[in-house]
């Protein structure tokens, strides 16, 4: 195989011998805390191509434009080649992670409305909270763009968590990555539990990365039935 163009945290990306497109390998490596923690998840790579694809394919289906474009292997997926905005999108039902310590409430109260928050994609930064001033101000996507963040990061957290509901699992909060491919902007990235926050809708049970970045045990079963809820594959 060639030389990746890229290799990040979690996937390595690779040109095709289509310039429209990527092949996007997904890893074992799992990182925490902006690379300081560091480990692998067995057959994490497997499982977050067949969840994405699930939830691309699901969003796709709900008039989501996005980068996917089918899954090639069990750890590799075709994608749209993008120009990523530098901006990760996050969405919030529950209190968790970072927002319950900055706004001290307690992990899993719910907020009233969903909370959309932009961060700037900056690893030497550690990915600094913003608004849609500072964007505008480090020139990282137009006002409509950012409008245009804010409205896809809410409809597909109403589509993912709709869905998620009838299997028992509630939505707390994820982030999304977009890109412009010829001018549009489509969703990228993947959406998985390295990326999302995952509880069992009946224990509570933590079924994401958090168990990876608490040392919780049974990382890969969390990832594994996650999985078995959306497909029914068990793998
Ligand atoms: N998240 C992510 N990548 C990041 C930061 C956050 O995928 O670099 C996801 C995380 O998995 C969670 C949501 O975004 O589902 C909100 O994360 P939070 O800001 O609470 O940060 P954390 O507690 O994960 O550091």
């Amino acid at each position: 195989m060639n030389e990746a163009l890229y290799e990040g945290k979690a996937k390595k990306v690779y040109a095709t011998s289509n310039p429209d497109e990527y092949l996007v390998y997904y890893k074992d490596d799992a990182t925490a805390f902006n690379g300081i923690k560091k480990g692998t998840i067995d057959s994490k790579g497997v499982l977050n191509n067949k969840i994405s694809t699930f939830f691309f394919e699901l969003l796709t289906q709900n008039g989501v434009p996005n980068h996917f474009v089918r899954m090639v292997s069990d750890r590799e997926m075709l994608v749209k080649k993008l120009t990523i905005v530098q901006i990760e999108v996050v969405v919030r039902n529950i209190a968790a992670g970072s927002l319950a310590k900055r706004i001290g409430w307690e992990e899993g109260r719910k907020l009233p409305s969903p909370v959309v928050e932009f961060y700037y994609k900056d690893d030497d930064l550690g990915d600094p909270l913003i608004n849609e001033d500072h964007a505008r101000a480090l020139n990282l996507a137009t006002d409509e763009q950012m409008k245009a963040l804010k409205q896809w990061g809410l409809k597909i957290n109403q589509i993912l968590s709709t869905f998620l509901k009838e299997k028992k699992v509630e939505l707390i909060d994820f982030k999304l990555e977009f890109g412009l491919h010829n001018g549009q902007l489509l969703l990228g990235d993947e959406i998985s539990p390295d990326t999302c926050r995952f509880w069992d809708s009946e224990t509570g049970q933590k079924l994401d990365k958090d168990r990876f970045r608490r040392d919780l045990g049974d990382v890969e079963a969390a990832y594994k039935e996650i999985l078995k809820r959306l497909t029914g594959e068990t793998c």
